[in-house]
């Protein structure tokens, strides 16, 4: 090879090699083949900060064993700056060539290289800017004069060889960072999922045994600790579903929700949150509406999910709304079932539309907020409605009111299940001798409008084309 071809043949490898590895190696082989020198490695730079090279441990080798002993002494020696000719190539950047490994007594390692027989060799550096990484060394058994134009070559090779390993490095880099932050985060799910459970038994202690103070003493307690007592459970139960919040949305982050589906009356379980949060409506000046059209008997779903979606939805319009309405509409819209919460409320600012979906984000952050609330419920609407297949978006005029709209596919099963594309119209040609499958996948075909026709082989498969 020429070395202009040597230099575009090392290139192109070296960029398409997975790792840092495979493109020195791959580099290694190369020159060894077009120089016919039987001896090639490639020193590292030692990550630890100081200004030594140590054996990668990657060597191209002619004939393998033949150079066991070198290898081995190589492995054991690091060469620090200036020291060796990898150590002077380290020093000075650049490609450098020894014609007479004798004289090189300045260590061990050169010894061992002439005891092999071999007489000359040659090094260049492996840079990314200006920093050496790493220096790729050749032997040979005969004294050879330097060749300028491969020592040019392969101070080309190396800047090559940098952007490969730089490239790569940022790869791995990231790959670590990013397996580093998923783990961090699945930590943090698993722990807040186990220490919301741990916080609730002894509330739920607190919680029990007000109630039955409260009941057992009723007569004979003072009324003003009566009143007390009322505060404690209040707050108990305030912490509770805190609480509860949190591992709700703990637990869709640690993957452990499933969606749990049956088949249920729509139009009974959207009643149902309307009743439910029914008692929050505190002011006489908001008007709950119920805005139901069209809709199927029947949805295929996760009926706790659906209830706990709406109630978020509907509650937070109710908290927000002062004087007005908050509607629930819900129409079916092909395969799915829009569901919408309409309010007459204070809005949201625009730039705050797809922010609030986010974990702990409020419009309002400031301490002196006057609507309650720990910006979750949002967050767990969205994964929730997410994990059914649907999705959530939200609109809003400042001052005017936000409408809130969910879009779930009436069957979630049918929803994940791949379907088949449209085949209307279409002619099928089958050619399989399977009993079964065969006629399966033609009534497939045929129920999404294609008309199909099953051969047993592929002779009766060509015979029935041209008539097709
Ligand atoms: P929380 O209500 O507990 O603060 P959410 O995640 O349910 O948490 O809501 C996040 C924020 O989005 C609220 O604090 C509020 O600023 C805004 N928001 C949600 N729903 C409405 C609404 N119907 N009208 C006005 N603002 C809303």
């Amino acid at each position: 090879t020429t070395l202009v071809e040597l230099l575009q043949v090392t290139a192109a490898a070296a960029n398409e090699a997975l790792n840092v590895e495979d493109a020195l190696q791959i580099c290694l082989g190369r020159i060894s083949a077009h120089t016919g020198w039987p001896l090639g490695h490639a020193y590292m730079l030692a990550n630890d900060g100081s200004e030594t090279l140590v054996s990668s441990g990657i060597w191209h080798c002619d004939t393998p064993e033949r150079f066991a002993r070198f290898q081995a002494v190589t492995s054991e020696t690091p060469l620090p700056v200036g020291i060796g000719l990898p150590g002077r190539v380290l020093a000075s950047g650049e490609a450098m060539w020894v014609l007479d490994l004798d004289a090189e007594s300045d260590h061990s390692r050169a010894g061992a290289a002439a005891a092999e027989g071999f007489r000359a060799a040659f090094g260049f550096p492996v840079t990314i800017g200006r920093e050496v990484v790493a220096v790729l060394e050749f032997f040979a058994a005969e004294t050879q004069a330097p060749n300028r134009a491969l020592l040019n070559v392969m101070a080309n090779i190396g800047a090559q060889l940098g952007r490969v390993i730089e490239r790569k490095r940022a790869e791995e880099n990231l790959r670590e960072a990013k397996d580093a932050a998923e783990n961090a985060s699945r930590s943090k799910s698993s722990f807040l999922a186990n220490m919301s459970h741990e916080l609730r038994t002894p509330l739920n202690a607190i919680i029990g045994f007000t109630r039955l103070i409260m009941r057992r003493a009723k007569d004979v307690l003072p009324i003003k600790q009566f009143e007390n007592l009322e505060k404690i459970l209040l707050s108990s139960e305030h912490l509770l579903s805190l609480i509860n919040t949190i591992l709700d949305l703990a637990e869709v982050e640690a993957g452990r929700m499933e969606v749990k589906t049956s088949e249920f009356s729509l139009e009974s379980t959207l009643d149902l949150c309307l009743r439910t949060v029914e008692p929050l409506v505190k002011s006489e000046y908001v008007r709950l509406v119920k805005d139901f059209e069209g809709l199927p008997e029947t949805i295929s779903t996760d009926q706790e999910k659906l209830r706990q979606i709406l109630i978020n939805l509907l509650s937070n319009a109710i908290k927000f709304t002062e004087t007005g309405s908050v509607t629930l509409r819900a129409r079916a819209v092909g395969d799915r079932i829009a569901l919408a919460v309409i309010d007459t409320g204070i809005g949201i600012p625009s730039g705050a539309l797809t922010l609030i979906f986010e974990e702990f984000q409020q419009v309002d952050n400031s301490a002196s907020r006057t609507h309650s609330g720990t910006g979750l419920g949002l967050a767990i609407t969205r994964r929730l409605v997410t994990r059914m297949g649907g999705h959530v978006e939200a609109t809003s005029r400042l001052g005017t009111g936000s409408t809130f709209t969910v879009a779930l596919p009436l069957d979630v099963a049918e929803a994940g299940r791949e379907r088949p594309p449209g085949f209307a119209g279409r002619r099928v040609l089958i050619v399989a001798s399977s009993p079964f499958q065969a006629p399966y996948l033609a009534r497939r075909l045929t129920r999404s409008g294609a008309s199909a026709r099953v051969v047993p082989d592929l002779e009766a498969g060509l015979a029935a084309l041209p008539g097709a």
